[in-house]
């Protein structure tokens, strides 16, 4: 077992924190305030290849193996999570999904402009009625000639109203078993136009574009269907695992902000004529968030492992997910407690950690859901379902 980073994972690792210190970090605060999604970032982010991650070189990605994409995707959530929840839709749920299940003409006319930037993605699975349980979803995808007709609406779609392409799941048999009659579709934009209605309010992620979709008689040729009729669950399962991944290391990031933030704090904030890093109820809390933090980056860098081997990944993803999705709130509600009231105002970045990381635990699979998943893998029962 080798703990150590590649030399190459090291360069990786330095080039995106010094992207993040520079360029993400300084604006967080306002961008939040604002509601502001940050395109301006995405396009600097976008020469150093940093939108392709793992996808290969030939389709314009990065090439770059799972410990790296982790790396990437932790520095960019350590500044913004509503940065790294625009990465992590477009690589992790747009692109390598299209990467596994697209035909090589779907490859080619859109992994080459996701990596550049040019088409920001969006992954629309979530209705409504059916989040947790998204096979009962309900969005039509009806046959005509060659075209299929699609009606519906999703809810909670990030970058879904900056996207030029979304990636969706419609059911095209009503007829057969819930899991089994839904499809996955690319709608491109410019030619299917869907409407998207901006969902404002968010406890957290406020620079993070999310939005509805609406479908209304939208017509979709059929070289727009991602895999196979029928395969459109599975296919949102493998993007789910792909993205939880990529969720986790943003929380291990948002953990380590906490830590950078608290140690900063505590060692400059005097109470009782001395630092309250210097007491050991403070040193208690920097200690767990230190143990948190450290315990979830292995855990991410673990299902990387699994990952770059090839091998399924699923149990060790939800593993990684589960634990740095809970740690990072942990360590959020722990940094606002070491800067008491200063923790409570935007003077300091700490309360955006803590509303940031909040949907960490929801979204892409909640908590309970990588439980049952866990569960399952080592029972062999699925408790999902109930
Ligand atoms: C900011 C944000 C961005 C998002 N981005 C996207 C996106 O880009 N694309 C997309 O498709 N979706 C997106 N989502 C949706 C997200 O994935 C769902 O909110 C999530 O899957 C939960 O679904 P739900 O909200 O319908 O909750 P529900 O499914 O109604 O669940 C409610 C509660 O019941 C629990 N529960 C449900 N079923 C079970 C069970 N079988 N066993 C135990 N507990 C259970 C859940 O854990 C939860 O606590 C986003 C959500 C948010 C908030």
């Amino acid at each position: 077992m080798d703990f150590d980073l590649t030399p190459e994972q090291e360069q990786i690792r330095k080039l995106a924190k010094d992207f993040a210190d520079r360029e993400i970090a300084p604006g967080a605060r306002e961008r939040d305030r604002e509601q502001r999604f940050p395109a301006e970032i995405l396009a600097k982010m976008a020469p150093l290849g940093f939108l392709g991650g793992p996808v290969p070189e030939q389709y314009g990605g990065m090439g770059i193996d799972y410990i790296s994409h982790a790396l990437i995707t932790e520095e960019v959530g350590r500044a913004d999570s509503s940065v790294r929840t625009t990465l992590s839709v477009q690589i992790s749920l747009v692109e390598l999904t299209i990467l596994k299940f697209g035909t090589p003409k779907q490859k080619q006319a859109w992994l080459p402009r996701l990596c550049r930037g040019e088409v920001i993605g969006c992954f629309g699975l979530t209705e409504p009625a059916s989040g947790t349980d998204a096979a009962a979803l309900q969005t039509t995808a009806i046959k005509d000639g060659d075209d299929w007709i699609i009606n519906g609406r999703k809810m909670w779609i990030s970058n879904g109203g900056v996207s030029q392409l979304a990636l969706i799941f419609a059911r095209t048999d009503a007829k057969a078993p819930k899991t089994k009659g839904i499809t996955a579709f690319l709608l491109s934009r410019e030619h299917q136009p869907y409407g998207s209605p901006p969902i404002h309010g968010k406890l957290g992620l406020r620079s993070s574009d999310t939005s509805e979709l609406v479908f209304e008689d939208v017509r979709v040729p059929d070289s727009m269907r991602l895999g196979e009729l029928g395969q459109g669950f599975a296919i949102a399962m493998a993007a789910l695992d792909s993205g939880r991944y990529s969720v986790a290391a943003g929380a291990v990031g948002v953990a380590q902000a906490c830590l950078d933030a608290s140690v900063s704090y505590a060692t400059q904030r005097q109470t009782f004529g001395k630092p309250i890093a210097a007491h050991q109820l403070v040193q208690e809390m920097l200690a767990d968030m230190t143990v948190e933090t450290e315990a979830a980056r292995l855990l991410v860098w673990r299902a990387g492992a699994v990952k770059n081997k090839g091998l399924p990944s699923t149990r060790e993803t939800s593993i990684a997910k589960l634990y740095a999705a809970e740690a990072a709130q942990r360590c959020a509600d722990m940094a606002i407690q070491i800067h008491g009231g200063y923790g409570f105002s935007d003077e300091f970045p700490v309360e955006r950690y803590w509303r940031d990381a909040r949907v960490n635990r929801l979204y892409e699979g909640t908590t309970q859901i990588q439980k049952l998943i866990i569960g399952r893998a080592i029972t062999g029962i699925d408790a999902v379902a109930g």
